[in-house]
């Protein structure tokens, strides 16, 4: 298991998405209780390979909880604690009689302090490094809490203090990318969101026509959100981080005055997207964000 791996599988966690219409949402349990993890291991309660199911856990879910819930989500740090491991990187425990037996249902009040988990498959020896963590945390941060810059900032002053870690603004890579775009292909089908291109390459190879572009790029948002991300081919990847095509807050292309249909055939084919609307995922939870696309459209060249 690499960093690269480990941050693959943390974009892609099975979250739950849930709701209907403009409620629906990916929930935000498993990565709230990972980030809650990493606190404990940060200040010395936990380490990787033991976790303890502890109040503190619980104050640390529920401290980020209140900042990030949606609609009918519900504040139960047990139902990660168990379901996380469906992920096949963390194993939970109860302790009985002299016994450990594997938790197989969502713990109880009073498993408080009769409790563990455990880090397993590669991510107990990734997770022991704080300059690890502070990457994992980020990553976690960027793919499901973009816009919850104080829950980034908070810890990241919470490990400068326990690491003396150099945090820089560069983003980190380490497998973000390739991970946003796996996902962004996934809840496109390989299409591209202007001209409707689809083109699937079988798993295992990396070479794609489709690309996975931010709306606001990372670099300036942090934002690996699908909902801030599209399908696009490479025409029109190009186009749009040229400000010549935009989406706007309408979902419809909106194209540049600069070009002009009546010079080539490439310009009149990006013109003909004027209007069109653009070629959405099927699952409203990864609807583009209104404020990417508001984003594009005033960059638009006029
Ligand atoms: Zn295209």
């Amino acid at each position: 298991m690499t960093l690269h791996e480990a941050i693959e599988r943390l974009y892609d966690l099975s979250v739950g998405v849930v709701g209907i219409a403009g409620e629906r949402h990916e929930r935000p349990h498993k990565p709230l209780l990972l980030l809650a993890v990493f606190d404990l291991i940060d200040e010395g309660p936990a380490t990787p390979e033991r976790i303890p199911w502890c109040q503190e856990l619980r104050d640390r879910f529920t401290a980020r909880f209140n900042l990030v819930r949606k609609h009918d989500d519900k504040n139960t740090p047990d139902n990660p604690f168990n379901y996380l491991q469906s992920e096949g990187f963390w194993q939970a425990w109860k302790e009985g009689n002299r016994k450990a037996h594997p938790v197989d249902a969502p713990l109880l009040a009073r498993d408080l302090g009769h409790a563990f988990a455990r880090f397993t498959d590669g991510f107990q020896y990734l997770v022991s490094l704080p300059t690890n963590r502070q990457i994992m945390r980020d990553a976690l941060v960027s793919r499901y809490f973009p816009h919850l810059s104080q829950i980034k900032s908070q810890q990241s002053e919470i490990t400068n203090r326990q690491s003396n870690l150099q945090v820089t603004d560069e983003p980190l890579e380490y497998g973000r990318s390739p991970a946003f775009r796996r996902k962004i292909l996934a809840i496109y089908d390989h299409q591209c969101a202007a001209c409707g291109l689809r083109i699937k390459i079988p798993a295992g190879n990396d070479v794609s026509f489709i690309d996975a572009a931010h709306l606001i790029p990372f670099s300036e948002s942090q934002n690996d959100h699908p909902t801030n991300g599209l399908a696009l081919c490479k025409n029109h990847h190009w186009a749009m981080d040229r400000d010549i095509l935009a989406p706007g807050p309408d979902l419809h292309w909106h194209v540049s005055k600069l070009i002009d249909p009546r010079r080539s055939n490439g310009e009149r084919e990006l013109s003909d997207l004027a209007g069109k609307s653009v070629l959405l995922p099927k699952d409203p939870a990864f609807l583009p964000d209104e404020e990417g696309v508001k984003w594009r459209l005033q960059r638009l060249s006029a």
